[in-house]
């Protein structure tokens, strides 16, 4: 692993044409190909820890995050995951977790979120879930004491539906700054961002890169993940991606967590361009600027 860790960062499944949804076909491909070229998954806390450490990393492997807690990680990744013998890792809010099939559903993005059945029987056959906070605000914008409530709120809650302990965050949209990983520290272990790049034993561990999918949306693209060229192609990206989240987008859309009493059925499409006047034509077209 000279260059680095991918730490790959998927939101939905789904043919949508929103930059938060990864093509199903194109999923199953990439991950064959990841299995085809003998790659070993991890979860992120495992490779987190094995960066840290520095302890020396398979000449293979990827790490695979889902952000959010999208119900299509259920319905569409994790058979794909099952068939292939790989583990991932899945950030939820676990207000979203409370329902179960039937009862209130949570929906995110005008999109069907995991119950807790489905968390449940994921976590129970080896994917890891960390905390994505409850709300999935912007923590940035909030004084410390809503932080600490957000974040420490969110792991106990999964704590307590898992039996397990927690030691994985990602921040919402990917917002941090110093103080926010401070409090994120107290209570995780490790931590990921939506920073286009390959993780390194060098890098903060409360802080770690990711490489969001929507960079990786063609066979072409996702390929690069099995050559010396994928990091100078994410610092390509990264130039003009870090001027529109600088110039054009500062601050990322209002949160949208939001609850349904009609409960959505699995197969229901809750397209997010479809019928939600919250959904704007520049979230649906453009490049992410902070999906996380
Ligand atoms: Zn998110």
């Amino acid at each position: 692993m000279p260059a680095g860790l991918p730490i790959l960062m998927f939101h939905a499944i789904d043919d949508a044409a929103a930059p938060t949804c990864f093509p199903p076909r194109q999923f199953r491909r990439a991950m064959a190909e990841l299995h085809a070229h003998g790659y070993r998954t991890l979860r992120f806390s495992e490779a987190a820890a094995h960066l840290q450490t520095s302890r020396p990393l398979p000449e293979r492997c990827v790490a695979l995050t889902f952000d959010d807690g999208d119900a299509s990680v259920y319905e569409r990744a994790w058979p794909v995951l099952q068939e292939l013998g790989m583990t991932a890792t899945v950030f939820i809010m676990p207000e979203a977790a409370r329902a179960t099939t039937g009862e209130r559903v949570r929906t995110f993005h005008c999109r069907r979120l995991l119950n807790s059945g489905e968390i449940v029987e994921m976590h129970r056959l080896g994917i890891e879930f960390g905390a994505h906070t409850l709300h999935h605000p912007v923590l940035t914008r909030l004084p410390s004491a809503r932080i600490e409530d957000e974040i420490l709120r969110s792991r106990t809650a999964i704590e307590n539906l898992l039996g397990a302990k927690v030691s994985s965050f990602a921040y919402p949209y990917g917002r941090h700054d110093r103080r926010c990983r401070r409090i994120v520290g107290r209570h995780f272990a490790y931590a990921c961002t939506d920073s286009l790049g390959l993780a390194r034993p060098d890098s903060d561990g409360l802080a770690l890169p990711r490489v969001d999918a929507y960079y990786l949306r063609s066979e072409r693209l996702f390929d690069l993940v099995f050559t010396t060229r994928l990091p100078w192609y994410l610092r390509l990206r990264n130039i003009p991606r870090q001027i529109r989240r600088a110039v054009l987008a500062p601050f990322p859309p209002h949160p949208m967590l939001v609850s349904s009493s009609e409960p959505l059925s699995h197969g229901e499409d809750a397209s997010p361009a479809r019928g939600s006047p919250r959904r704007g034509r520049r979230e649906d077209l453009a490049p992410p600027l902070g999906n996380g």
